[in-house]
């Protein structure tokens, strides 16, 4: 390794053709660049004012988290953009840091706790909290060094933490603010309950498992003995609380029971038949019960019709004293012997099966409990008003577009926010009552003394709040709101949010709507929404498929370039991201491919004998470096066609790549990029030149280092925000004294450069070497073998241009002469490949030993078709196809056809020779 890519500080390497060494070593280059820019402070946002700002805030990952390939790719993404805005010479500050995630912290820590045989109650709440805090200090947020080690810029000194002290300052500030506003309130309400975790569920934290469940019909005698109503249930068990039955008031069959009753069977309470619009006259019998406190809408029925509200089960999801004969019993349980005893009462009408989708929680899987209880809720509609409006009218650009009807509707028809959950960790909502005098006081202070009473007899709430509640403010909270700070300024709104759409409502929507509330602006400008990272056949990634890809293995494995350029090179947007390894293996030749030719170019330019670079150690600074690229290149100079087209190519592709990235289009600009170096530069260029850099004219050559070693470092710098660590490393070994290319500007098209002739003529010199190629492969020629070429070419201007390059063709295809007819036809025994107002062809006599170049395809057709007779024996074999497991068979089906195709070239190949003999 040499002593400049070390330490870009130290004195420069005497001997510059030693600089890479062979092979490109990623684990070392990665960690000892990383910290260099931690060194060097490259990752911080200054409070310069003269530039433009550009920032964004991380998606604080769970501080239990450990990084998965979906943090990964959102990672990549962010620290692409970052690297690029600062490049282009923003003031960019990417603000990092972690959530505290509530319900998970909380388990992970009782966990150890249960391991030792102690339970979080046992502890008490305050040692319990300790206890947490002090597993975050020692083992939380290991995903941060994770982070680090894909290589972040973030501003890490600005790194922040959901419960840290300024950001609990700006939850009570904004709970108090929405509390005052009437926007906070307490109540009772239908929530989502977990009997497992004995905490409320936003809706968003219910999923829905499609169940193959049972329709269980009822009927319920009507008071006057005139017969029956028919209700129909998934859940019998809740029965016992209903207090009363819905119908429509529209339905025809139900119109003469105003005023009627029914008798509930099993309690033989009698409850009231009610009219209610809501009810869906087609399901079932058309007749709903009504179980206010265990079901949504039937507790707004029961409101509307002020039904009581009978509550049947208790938080562990065992039937309480009210469910009297079943008391005692677990809800599931209930359900069972309830259906028994409707049975055995003659009141069960019939069970259907039902498709049903069953609320989850998505913590533990457990079935949800729609429950009535006593929560903290957020009034959200019109908080969320004003935030959808804020993406209608294009104040937030929302991408990818096919999101926003989704959104919409899932704004419009928004319920109120659940705040509340029944654990400790978090923050504690700050709502006191007086135990003397019931007052309720919200406050940002504790308070000492009740306002009403002066009592100090004050108890506050136990609940804490929502996580995505501290997370919904993280855009201003981070930046020192409540104060009104420089950074507020200077940072808010952010640019750009990037994120997974799995959590475009827990989060990026009441971002939207707190930002909006509380700072009068939105939180970002752009959202741009990335899809999952699924396996390579499109199924999610889990544990228990064995199917999960560990990005931090394939990191070890490939190095983190390749597995960056990977996950930009997937971000379509709106596409599902399908990981295969092999992509990522693939990538990682492209960054050797990157590596070799760094390599071929230095090796070109250390044997430099210009008198200004003669002395040893006596390098090119970096301000005199694209200076003498401009002396020796500059556009008015008379460079020769690959340089000027490789200058025009380098430009536009630098263009293309910008407006991929501000487009969000990170595929595009990965693609764009690659396959410029791969084809244009490494397969094309760099041979082209060969003669010029191996030839003896010495102003050529100078021309021919200097054009190369300026395309390099352009290559460097468009690739730098995708692959930051080889760049950094290979940019260092480039002559002069280099800063870190994190800091270089990022290339620009330069319209005098722009030469369109020139990639005119490009394109056809490569149509015409391919064609010729083509020829070499089709009739077996010897790589070694020179050949004569002609080409027929009636197009006056193409013609001149066909002379001007023919000393290239030659030189690109072992030909020793190029003749170009404008009249005539193709002479006998010639081969030939057409292109548009081109035809090109090969003399073959004395080329191909005809007679031998056949016996050699008959001796391989033979030992070919006797394979392919053992194939087809097996596969003709009852016994065989009965005993072999399918893929073996499979196997020896796809033998059988790559046989055949080789086959049928073999015989094309040498009807094509007999067709010259
Ligand atoms: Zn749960
Ligand atoms: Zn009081």
């Amino acid at each position: 390794m040499s002593q400049s890519a070390a330490n870009p500080d130290a004195k420069p390497a005497a001997n510059p053709s030693q600089q890479l060494p062979k092979a490109y070593e990623f684990r070392e280059v990665e960690d000892r660049w990383y910290r260099n820019w931690l060194e060097h402070k490259n990752f911080r946002a200054t409070m310069d004012e003269s530039r433009p700002s550009f920032s964004i805030v991380i998606p604080p990952p769970n501080v239990t988290g450990v990084l998965h390939v979906g943090h990964a790719l959102n990672n990549t993404l962010q620290d692409i953009l970052v690297r690029y805005r600062r490049m282009q010479g923003y003031n960019v500050l990417w603000l990092p840091g972690t959530d505290h995630a509530g319900i998970a912290t909380q388990n992970v820590v009782e966990r150890q706790l249960a391991a030792k045989g102690v339970s979080r109650q046992e502890m008490g709440r305050d040692k319990f909290i300790e206890r947490v805090w002090q597993w975050k200090e020692e083992s939380g947020g290991q995903i941060i060094n994770q982070l680090k080690r894909l290589g972040c810029s973030c501003d890490w000194d600005r790194e922040r933490f959901t419960m840290d002290e300024g950001l609990s300052k700006a939850v009570r500030a904004v709970f108090v603010r929405l509390y005052k506003e009437g926007l906070i309130y307490r109540g009772n309400y239908i929530i989502n309950w977990c009997p497992r975790c004995h905490t409320a569920l936003a809706d968003v934290e219910v999923e829905h498992e499609e169940t193959a469940g049972a329709l269980y019909h009822i009927r319920y005698p009507l008071a006057d003995g005139s017969g029956h109503l028919v209700v129909a249930t998934t859940r019998p068990e809740t029965m016992l609380g209903d207090t009363a039955v819905a119908v429509h008031p529209g339905d025809e069959r139900y119109r003469d029971l105003k005023e009627a009753a029914v008798i509930l069977p099993l309690v033989n309470r009698k409850i009231p038949i009610v009219y209610d619009t809501h009810v869906e006259k087609d399901f079932g019998s058309g007749a709903l019960k009504v179980t206010p406190a265990h079901d949504l809408n039937d507790f707004e029925i029961g409101r509307r019709h002020e039904l009581p509200v009978l509550k049947v089960m208790d938080d562990h999801g065992v039937m309480n004293e009210e469910a009297g004969a079943y008391a005692g019993l677990d809800r599931f349980a209930c359900r069972k012997k309830i259906v028994a005893d409707l049975e055995a009462a003659g009141l069960l009408e019939k069970i259907e099966d039902y498709q049903h989708g069953v609320g989850q929680c998505y913590r533990c899987q457990t079935v949800v409990e729609p429950a009535l209880s006593r929560q903290w809720f957020v009034a959200v509609k019109p908080l969320a008003a004003r935030a959808t409006s804020a993406v209608r009218e294009g104040e937030i650009n929302l991408l990818p577009k096919m999101w926003h009807n989704t959104f919409y509707e899932w704004m419009d028809n928004i319920r109120d926010w659940c705040i509340s959950r029944q654990i400790w960790w978090g923050h504690r909502i700050p709502a006191w009552t007086c135990e003397s005098c019931g007052e309720l006081i919200v406050e940002e202070s504790d308070p000492d003394l009740c306002p009403q009473c002066n009592s100090d007899n004050l108890r506050q709430e136990d609940d804490v709040l929502d996580t995505w509640f501290s997370s919904a403010l993280w855009p201003f909270s981070t930046l020192g709101w409540p104060e009104q700070t420089k950074e507020l300024q200077m940072f808010y709104p952010t640019s750009v949010l990037i994120t997974s759409f799995d959590i475009l409502f827990f989060w990026v929507a009441r971002m939207m709507m707190m930002g909006l509330h509380f700072m009068d602006q939105v939180p970002f400008r752009d959202v741009y929404l990335h899809a999952l990272v699924r396996d390579k056949h499109g199924k999610k990634m889990s544990k228990s498929k064995g199917n999960v890809l560990d990005p931090l293995e394939l990191m070890d494995k490939y190095g983190t370039d390749a597995l960056r350029f990977t996950m930009a090179a997937f971000a379509a947007q709106g596409r599902d991201i399908k990981l295969a390894e092999e992509r990522i293996e693939g990538y990682r030749h492209f960054i050797n491919k990157l590596w070799n030719a760094a390599r071929f170019t230095l090796m070109q330019i250390s044997d430099h004998q210009e008198p200004h670079l003669a002395a040893p150690g006596d390098r090119l600074s970096r301000e005199q470096s694209p200076a003498q690229v401009n002396e020796v290149a500059s556009p008015t100079d008379e460079l020769s066609l690959p340089h000027r087209w490789i200058l025009s190519r380098a430009g536009k592709v630098a263009d293309e790549v910008s407006r991929a990235l501000d487009d969000y289009r990170f595929n595009d600009a990965a693609n764009v990029a690659y396959q410029f170096v791969w084809k244009e530069f490494c397969d094309w260029y760099l041979e082209w030149i060969k003669p010029e850099l191996y030839g003896d004219d010495q102003a050529v050559k100078a021309h021919s280092r200097a054009v190369l070693l300026r395309v390099l470092e352009d290559i460097l710098k468009i690739l730098h925000p995708m692959i930051p660590f080889v760049t950094e490393e290979i940019w260092h070994a480039l002559p002069g004294a280099r800063s870190s290319i994190m800091v270089e500007p990022f290339p620009v098209a330069d319209p005098a450069r722009q030469d369109d002739a020139a990639e005119a003529q490009a394109e056809l010199l490569m149509e015409v070497v391919g064609g010729i190629r083509n020829i070499r492969s089709t009739y077996l020629l010897h790589p070694s073998a020179t050949i004569k070429v002609g080409i027929i070419c009636t197009e006056a201007n193409r013609v001149a241009t066909l002379q001007e390059l023919a000393g290239a063709i030659k030189g690109l295809t072992r030909s020793d002469s190029l003749e170009i007819i404008t009249q005539g036809r193709r002479p006998e025994g010639t081969a030939t490949h057409i292109l548009p107002e081109l035809e090109i062809f090969v003399p073959l006599a004395g080329l191909v030993n005809v007679a031998a170049e056949c016996a050699k395809l008959d001796k391989e057709e033979k030992k070919l078709n006797q394979e392919l007779q053992r194939i087809q024996g097996k596969l003709g074999n009852e016994k065989f196809m009965a005993k072999a497991p399918p893929e073996v068979v499979a196997k020896e089906q796809a033998k059988e056809a790559e046989l055949l195709a080789t086959l049928n070239t073999i015989r094309e190949n040498r009807r094509r020779l007999q067709a010259i003999g």
